[in-house]
């Protein structure tokens, strides 16, 4: 059993003068850890990273999240992406409301997954044919089984850092500098389930050209998360991109754009409009659904005609397609309109440049590093374009940053290595509110530092 940090299992926190308590959620872990490994349904959730102890949730609105001691937090992990319009936003809601009254699941086809596949096509050119699925990791595990199937090649790249679903031949990082066949990065993945998986640094062009002339016609795709998000924020830089798209074309491997992320938050089109790349196959989930299961890949029509039941790469899912979840994805998806992106950078530049400011005031080696509605706070000086940079952060910095800002409120990613998500139902007063906590635990922190 591990306490909170400072002050044992009753966390009391500064608000406005008043005691915030964490008895409620404490006695919840305590139980959940009997019954679920580390107390939680996916590890992030537990707070290790950050060496503390997760509050539990109640409610949410707009901004904001309840825990189960009444305590109110500005949120930034927007259930890890997918509230890019707020929590319990009312269309969406409704949407979803109205869909169960006429039943949760029927494991045939409805209407509201056409509308939806065409949503998706025409927010996403590159996309010209979709598959919907549950999950993230389905998404990226099927557009991989899928590039190998149509090239009928084995070879996948992938790089370093970034994070695309608990899929076995993809929980692979290996070692930094020089490519690397893969070894699994957790257990019960055998070695020979990633031996066909390259691992390269994000952002080393030349690495990605090397592999594919040594590679060649083995080389069945690539992967990708056009703007990282899973080491924390990190940027492609310029010509990454490109150059993938260029070598695969050359070499007739495929290159896959994992948007599961970025798709619908950088831009309706997501990154690849952002970048203007055209993918062959692009995988989608979090904002896509809302906050419900609902997650999907497509790409180029003649790659996803290899699909079953047209093609010969099978794949399938009980609940695919689910009409609570398309009615939430087609609810969502026509709030993605231009005044919404714009709000967004607006109001990000203005949470990304307070906190830059309050670093800078406070002396702290910090620098945000930001695309639209994702950024990092990175606890060192330098800027970080791969998972080694990341790495070589100040990771304890950041646990104790993270522990000072929940004391004023600021709920946000439980590590270093995640990205903080604004959403249009936060505001000018709550950016600035977060500011405030910002600098004010940078200060807390420079003071510790001595
Ligand atoms: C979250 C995420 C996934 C996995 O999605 P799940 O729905 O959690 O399975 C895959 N790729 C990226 C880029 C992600 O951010």
């Amino acid at each position: 059993m591990h306490g909170y940090v400072a002050n044992g299992p009753v966390l009391r926190l500064r608000r406005y003068g008043q005691e915030m308590e964490f008895t409620r959620s404490f006695e919840l872990l305590n139980e959940a850890e009997k019954l679920l490994p580390g107390g939680v349904n996916s590890p992030v959730r537990a707070f290790r990273a950050v060496e503390g102890t997760p509050p539990f949730i109640v409610r949410a609105e707009g901004c904001r999240l309840t825990d189960a001691d009444g305590n109110e937090f500005i949120d930034y992990v927007g259930s890890w992406g997918p509230m890019l319009f707020g929590h319990a936003r009312t269309e969406v809601v409704r949407a979803v409301q109205e869909a169960a009254a006429d039943g949760l699941s029927f494991g045939a086809p409805t209407a509201r997954e056409v509308a939806l596949a065409r949503r998706i096509t025409r927010m996403i050119p590159s996309v010209e044919m979709v598959r919907l699925v549950n999950s993230g990791t389905e998404a990226t595990m099927s557009a991989i089984r899928l590039a190998r199937g149509f090239t009928g090649r084995a070879k996948v790249v992938k790089f370093e850092g970034c994070y695309h679903g608990h899929v076995d031949a993809l929980l692979a990082r290996a070692g930094s500098g020089a490519a690397t066949f893969g070894t699994p990065d957790s257990a019960g993945v055998p070695p020979g389930t990633v031996a066909d998986t390259v691992c390269l640094p994000y952002n080393d062009a030349g690495a990605f050209r090397k592999v594919c002339d040594s590679l060649g016609e083995d080389l069945a795709c690539v992967i990708v998360e056009p703007v990282a998000g899973n080491m924390g924020c990190v940027p492609p830089d310029a010509g990454f991109l490109e150059t993938l798209r260029e070598m695969t074309e050359d070499v007739g491997a495929l290159l896959i754009f994992d948007e599961v992320m970025t798709g619908f938050r950088l831009a309706p089109g997501g990154a690849q409009e952002l970048f203007g790349i055209r993918p062959d196959l692009t995988a989608l989930g979090k904002v896509l659904g809302g906050g419900l299961p609902l997650a999907a890949y497509g790409g180029r029509a003649d790659i996803m005609r290899q699909v079953a039941p047209e093609g010969p790469v099978y794949q399938a899912g009980t609940l695919s397609g689910n009409p609570l979840a398309t009615a939430a994805g087609l609810a969502q998806l026509e709030l993605c309109t231009p005044e919404a992106y714009e709000y967004l950078e607006e109001l990000s530049t203005r949470l990304a440049t307070g906190l830059q400011e309050a670093a800078e005031y406070t002396g702290i080696s910090a620098r945000v590093q930001r695309v639209g509605s994702m950024l990092t706070l990175f606890f060192t000086d330098r800027p970080v374009r791969n998972f080694q940079d990341a790495l070589s952060c100040d990771r304890r910095a950041f646990a104790r940053f993270h522990r000072l800002m929940l004391e004023r409120c600021i709920y946000l990613p439980p590590s270093q290595f995640e990205a903080w998500f604004v959403s249009t139902a936060h505001d000018r007063a709550a950016v600035d509110q977060t500011v405030e906590a910002a600098a004010a635990s940078l200060r807390d922190l420079a003071v510790e530092a001595g």
